[in-house]
């Protein structure tokens, strides 16, 4: 069941470095992280997964079977990227990509080098706006600049490390599934921490106004979330643990972002990279 961590830590014996993935941007996010990972390996696992995940879905016929919440939620992605250029120099020419995968749970990720899925559970129970979709989708974004599955990929990668040499006696070509399992699994199903997902709502929330949609839904987006808590909570909330101070940071924030916003909404083009 754990093979793949075998495989992974091989690699964190070659590499392990202190980076940081993203620039501040107006919300100042600047915590070093540690890889023993790197992009590219984490990157072409994820491509790997997405894909294979993709076509699960098309076999199942689960895959943007509605085309207006298809184009909806593709409009949606194509005004949040061209803004992580404040963030990354290269995240605009990521393969980006997204698909609606209809399934009731309410969900949404976005896998390293910008492969997103959006369930239609999220869509329908939440009954989102376009600013609310905006930040969710921004959210799982900024988790991707921030290469958080790469860091967590890594964490494993660390502690797994004494069974290391064993992975040597496993072959090259087996590395790239057990990358790509691993990335899907920090992914979909690993909840972050705390720090991660600070950085993923504050990130979310600029990358939101920037591209002209209200920061403050980030906050009406969770009170949604929280308020469909009860038997069934949101399969989003496990891997986005909620946190007390969540929704006063994300006023604070949104509340410094908003002349970004007020710029996007009359025309202006938000300066990337302040
Ligand atoms: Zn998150």
């Amino acid at each position: 069941m754990r093979t793949y961590l075998v495989l992974i830590s091989a690699l964190a014996l070659s590499a392990c470095q202190t980076v940081e993935t993203t620039k501040g941007g107006t919300v100042g996010v600047d915590r070093q992280q540690r890889m023993a990972v790197s992009s590219e390996e984490v990157n072409a696992g994820a491509e790997k997964a997405y894909a294979q995940m993709m076509a699960e879905a098309q076999k199942k016929n689960a895959l943007d079977r509605d085309a207006a919440q298809v184009a909806r939620v593709k409009a949606i992605v194509s005004r949040l990227v061209p803004q992580t250029a404040a963030f990354r120099d290269d995240a605009p020419k990521w393969p980006w990509e997204a698909h609606v995968i209809s399934v009731d749970d309410v969900n949404a990720w976005c896998m390293p080098h910008g492969k997103m899925a959006v369930y239609t559970g999220l869509i329908n129970k939440l009954q989102l706006t376009d600013d609310e979709l905006a930040a969710v989708m921004g959210h799982e974004i900024a988790h991707a600049l921030r290469e958080h599955s790469r860091e967590q990929v890594s964490q494993q990668a660390i502690t797994q490390t004494g069974i290391g040499i064993a992975g040597a006696l496993f072959g090259v070509g087996q590395l790239g599934q057990g990358v790509a399992n691993a990335v899907a699994d920090v992914t979909l199903f690993k909840p972050k921490s705390r720090g991660m997902e600070t950085e993923a709502d504050r990130i979310g929330v600029e990358l939101a106004a920037r591209a002209g949609y209200d920061p403050h839904a980030a906050i009406s987006l969770w009170q949604k979330m929280e308020k469909l808590g009860g038997s069934q909570p949101p399969k989003w909330l496990s891997t986005h643990p909620p946190h007390a101070d969540r929704i006063a940071d994300l006023q604070n924030q949104a509340q410094k972002v908003m002349p970004l916003y007020q710029q996007a909404k009359a025309g202006g083009t938000a300066s990337a990279g302040k």
